[in-house]
């Protein structure tokens, strides 16, 4: 098994290169994150280990932009609170897993040994069904390619719907998964959102599947 570390802390990089290979990994180490996006690209690994905060391109962009190249290599995100993004994003931007640091190198290894097992499926950031496009890093909808301006609890509930665009999805579990239990528990706040969707999308988009729930149009 091949490992990508793209680490500009030299010390947690040479460690990480140390404890990884003597599991038996091959390890290579880069600083910046220019290079950490060419040897991704090119490299064939079987997985990388990705700072966020690296010189001259970010861990975020390095692995959107594989992403969006179609290199589906399991990424691993180390992340630092940095008052700028929440540490969840990594997951939105495309990676597969995020530890804080400081980590444990005990989890930093069993987490690892989870994504080799999974392997790399495809698995868009930009979800797209028929001509509707969502992307949720940056909570942004187009239909045709015209952006459609959602508030957030909006974008929520098509989010879900579009997470699940081959099944009906009933207003209850639409309550359990956008609203939280506290918040709301009447499923007629389900239909006044999707009614909102409806009006700035197009009605066709969203169906009502009659006593059992949603399901998108195509
Ligand atoms: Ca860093």
């Amino acid at each position: 098994m091949r490992l990508l570390v793209v680490e500009d802390e030299a010390r947690l990089g040479a460690a990480l290169k140390r404890g990884l290979a003597a599991e038996g990994f091959a390890v290579d180490v880069v600083t910046d994150g220019r290079a950490g996006l060419e040897y991704a690209r090119h490299g064939d690994y079987d997985a990388v280990v990705l700072d966020i905060m690296l010189p001259f391109v970010s861990g975020y962009t390095i692995v959107r932009t594989l992403r969006e190249e179609g290199n589906w290599v399991p990424v691993l995100m180390l992340t630092a609170k940095d008052g700028e993004h929440d540490e969840a994003d990594a997951l939105d931007y495309g990676a597969d897993d995020y530890l804080t640091k400081p980590f444990s190198y005990v989890v930093l290894l069993a987490r690892l040994r989870a994504l080799l097992r999974r392997g790399a499926p495809e698995r868009p950031a930009v979800l797209e069904v028929g001509d509707l496009r969502l992307d949720p890093a940056n909570r942004e909808v187009t239909r045709g390619g015209e952006p459609v301006p959602l508030t957030p609890r909006e974008f929520t509930v098509l989010e879900y719907l579009v997470r699940n665009p081959t099944r009906v999805v009933s207003k209850t579990e639409l309550l359990d998964h956008v609203w939280d239990a506290a918040e709301e528990t009447d499923p007629n706040a389900v239909e006044v959102y999707v009614g909102y969707l409806r009006r700035k999308l197009g009605r066709e988009v969203i169906r009502t599947v009659r006593g059992v729930g949603y399901r998108l149009g195509s």
